[in-house]
């Protein structure tokens, strides 16, 4: 099988899809994150390397997914691969955790404010779970309160079924509209004030399908107020957004501190490994919950964690995602206004979304990613993409051509805005 727009075979790619149809529920469309992604997208890899991937065709692309995150010195970085090895050389999964999870657990604590100590998981699910836990366990109440699309990982007080949408609701669970604070007083209300253990709330609103919003300081503001009037834990969901947008919680810059906070995704580029951190409030609390995972504790990780986060100040990685992001929204505008397409890029720089306006059904977007595959660049139609420190401006100058070639084809198929 051919590549319609570049005449590339992806003989591999349509075996190995062939072939998990018989072995995985519903095949590459199922429990993998490749429903609904178009035709040229890649969905199995060979290699990645810097800010590159090659898919199992040998197909190469600019990654501007950055594995949904996880990568964000860039595949490979250096310095994280040497304190890895290092530490696989002496043991990974091992009867218990290694220096580096004390070390780990400092340095969280220096870089992260509100944090006076940190525990850890895999998954961002483990992340955010704990966190519910440690407010649970603290305040003696049970219910939570969060925002009504956004996603906190596959628990059953935040689930959501594959499209995005709710699924069944937990009746433990209440929802409120992001950055509008009466919405919040009144899921506070119906919940119950004095039984709201506590509510999460994301840096941004990231919610995938959406277009993303950044936070209104006042919203802040009234989060943290609101959660100290009614004795409930402000938890901070920086699983996607965690040290992208700044060296400590993301809110910092605006002075407003979080309880608890769930990590995973970059904090160990893209080693297997999740923290809750939390303030002494939450301490007793979680000390009483028994959570505990089979790898929770490998060593490798944690090692890869420590060398990241000292990797992404020192190269002053925030700064640098912030330029070529800036970059690469300036150019997707220019693109846009040329092709008079009307489009809509929203949430930070590092971390940005690109809709087209009344494409309810993502066909454009579908359109757009099929393209800049075809040539070149791994984007997502529906899901917000990723900056990391190690794509260069030439980087971000292929992923232009990509997307010139992405607008060309949404004015053949749509014609003009
Ligand atoms: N919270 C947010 C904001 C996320 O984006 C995700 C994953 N996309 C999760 C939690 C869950 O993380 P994981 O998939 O690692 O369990």
């Amino acid at each position: 099988m051919t590549d319609a727009l570049t005449a590339v075979s992806r003989d591999q790619d349509q075996s190995l899809r062939e072939r998990a149809d018989k072995v995985i529920p519903g095949g590459m469309y199922g429990h993998l994150s490749a429903q609904r992604l178009p035709a040229h997208y890649p969905q199995f890899y060979a290699r990645v390397q810097g800010a590159r991937a090659w898919d199992v065709d040998g197909r190469e692309f600019v990654d501007m997914m950055c594995s949904f995150g996880p990568m964000i010195l860039g595949y490979q970085h250096e310095k994280v691969e040497q304190a890895a090895a290092a530490q696989r050389e002496s043991g990974d999964t091992q009867p218990g955790p290694g220096a580096c999870m004390v070390e780990l657990a400092e340095l969280l604590t220096e870089r992260v404010d509100h944090a006076d100590w940190a525990m850890f998981g895999k998954n961002g699910s483990d992340a955010t779970r704990l966190c519910l836990s440690a407010a649970r366990a603290t305040t003696g109440r049970r219910s939570v309160v969060a925002a009504e699309t956004s996603y906190h990982g596959w628990s059953s007080w935040s689930n959501k079924l594959a499209d995005g949408s709710a699924g069944r609701p937990d009746p433990e669970t209440f929802r409120y509209t992001y950055n509008d604070l009466d919405s919040v007083r009144a899921a506070v209300a119906q919940a119950c004030p004095e039984k709201v253990a506590a509510i999460f709330v994301s840096p941004f609103r990231h919610d995938a399908g959406h277009d993303q919003e950044l936070i209104d300081p006042e919203f802040a503001k009234g989060i943290r107020a609101l959660c100290d009037e009614i004795g409930a834990a402000l938890a901070m969901d920086e699983v996607r957004a965690g040290f992208r947008l700044h060296h400590g919680s993301s809110w910092e810059p605006l002075g407003v501190k979080p309880d608890l906070s769930a990590w995973s995704k970059a904090i160990a580029n893209g080693y297997p490994l999740a923290a809750a951190l939390g303030n002494e409030r939450f301490r007793a609390g979680i000390e009483q919950v028994f959570a505990t995972g089979s790898f929770w504790y490998q060593a490798v990780p944690m090692a890869a964690a420590v060398a990241t986060i000292h990797a992404l100040k020192d190269e002053d990685a925030v700064a640098k995602m912030q330029a070529t992001g800036t970059r690469l929204r300036e150019g997707i505008a220019q693109q846009a206004d040329q092709y008079s397409c009307d489009i809509n890029q929203s949430g930070p720089v590092q971390i940005p979304n690109l809709s087209f306006a009344g494409d309810v059904e993502f066909k454009k977007a579908m359109t757009f990613c099929g393209a800049a595959a075809a040539n070149g660049a791994i984007l997502h139609p529906r899901h917000n993409w990723f900056l990391s420190s190690a794509h260069t401006d030439a980087d971000i100058d292929r992923v232009l051509e990509a997307t010139d070639a992405a607008f060309r084809a949404v004015r053949a198929t749509f014609g003009p805005d």
